[in-house]
């Protein structure tokens, strides 16, 4: 049976007072490579280090498995798939209490499964975007979201400004010229520029957002521009003389440079279509380690393939794990270069992984212990939205 306090902070006190919770961890394979690297926190084999800890309180831990993986008898886990009728989500949401998924390989949980999950009351992300569950559905069956609040936000601000760096100074044809065996300076050089006096904007200007600027203020780039509904504290923004630009077309119009730092939402789904790329300055670059759906994929191919981008780069996909054949692992501009996209790791580090199994066991504890959870870290709480990132409400 759930109780729900009667306090007025009701957010953060809904608890059950069954002796036993039901925590169902939809986490992905990671082979031998986490069977060889305990760090490797995030994966159904290491279990974000929590299973004995829960167990031990009498509590159940339940492990299932990414849609991607095959069954491996030799890990402690109980079936083979993150979606589809006979999959783990779907058998094991009905009776989980707390549901934990990460990002990289998310387990979506949409608004049918929402419906199914009865004894849901806690969807905890295992770092940071919350995307992959329906977060209006968890609103209207008072299940609330929290994730780890700034658990990978370094991580993925020191992404950006590396992607950045590739995609302006040409790296990946260069290196992939070296492999070749090749040496032709001038097929790369063609295209290489420096970032120094360029100017640099990101749409989203929150933990990630704002510490791409501070990174980039020793650059000495032209200027520093955010688009972001939300206007920094003024001496934020004077820290790193960035200037907001209200309309989105205006500021894209004046970027050589954007980079995408906003969470995925109703408002920023295929935020950067055809007709916003349209608006780019001729041979702009795009970095998007956000949210692949924020960007449409196939404006975005068609923008790099006729070199109005030069070039793309991130580690964010509309689908995860991304198809094989999909578009954004081998597109190019027309030098054949401008590809930087990599697989959905940029806020999963070993130091990162650290920090969200950390925060997830933190707000585990929180939960099965009746106490406060950490305002920032809640997207839904009871009934509605607590963070105001996801959206103007
Ligand atoms: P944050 O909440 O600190 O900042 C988000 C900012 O985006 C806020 O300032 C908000 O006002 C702004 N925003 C929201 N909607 C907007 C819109 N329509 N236009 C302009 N700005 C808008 O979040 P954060 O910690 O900076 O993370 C941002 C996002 O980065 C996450 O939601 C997640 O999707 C993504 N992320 C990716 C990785 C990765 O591994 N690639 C890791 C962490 C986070």
């Amino acid at each position: 049976m759930t109780l729900q306090t009667g306090s007025s902070d009701d957010t953060l006190s809904t608890f059950s007072n069954s002796s036993s919770r039901a925590v169902l961890a939809i986490l992905y394979e990671g082979g031998d490579a986490a069977v060889n690297e305990p760090r490797l926190l995030g994966t159904i084999e290491n279990k974000l280090g929590i299973k004995e800890w829960l167990e031990a309180q009498g509590h159940e831990f339940i492990g299932g498995l990414n849609s991607c993986c095959t069954y491996r008898s030799d890990i402690d886990c109980v079936a083979l798939y993150k979606e589809g009728p006979d999959s783990d989500f779907q058998k094991h949401i009905v009776d989980a209490e707390v549901l934990i998924t990460t990002p990289f390989h998310p387990g979506y949980l949409t608004r049918d499964l929402v419906e199914k999950a009865k004894n849901l009351k806690l969807c905890i992300t295992a770092g940071v975007g919350s995307d992959h569950i329906d977060l209006n559905a968890a609103v209207d069956h008072r299940i609330q979201v929290l994730e780890v609040s700034g658990s990978n936000v370094v991580s993925v601000a020191e992404h950006v400004v590396m992607s950045i760096l590739l995609l302006v100074r040409n790296f990946v044809p260069a290196h992939e010229m070296i492999e070749r065996g090749d040496w032709m300076v001038s097929d790369i050089a063609r295209n290489a520029f420096d970032l120094e006096g360029k100017v640099v904007g990101t749409i989203g200007a929150g933990r990630i957002g704002y510490r791409v600027l501070q990174r980039l203020v020793p650059f000495d780039c032209k200027e520093l521009l955010y688009y972001d509904y939300a206007p920094l504290p003024a001496a934020a923004s004077d820290a790193v003389k960035a200037r907001r630009v209200e309309d989105l077309k205006e500021f894209v119009s004046q970027c050589d440079v954007v980079t995408v730092n906003c969470p995925l939402h109703e408002g920023t789904r295929g935020l950067v279509n055809a007709e916003l790329l349209k608006h780019f300055k001729k041979g702009a670059w795009l970095v998007n380690t956000a949210r692949g759906a924020i960007c449409d994929k196939d404006a975005v191919a068609a923008a790099l393939a006729s070199g109005q981008i030069s070039g793309y780069s991130g580690d964010v996909w509309n689908v995860q794990p991304a198809p094989k054949d999909h578009v954004w692992r081998t597109m190019k501009n027309p030098l054949g270069g401008g590809n930087g996209m990599v697989p959905h790791y940029s806020g999963t580090t070993l130091d990162a992984q650290a920090r969200y199994a950390k925060g997830t066991k933190s707000i585990l504890q929180n939960y099965l212990e009746n106490k406060p959870q950490e305002a920032q870290n809640i997207i839904v709480g009871l009934g509605k939205y607590e963070s105001k990132a996801y959206g103007q409400r």
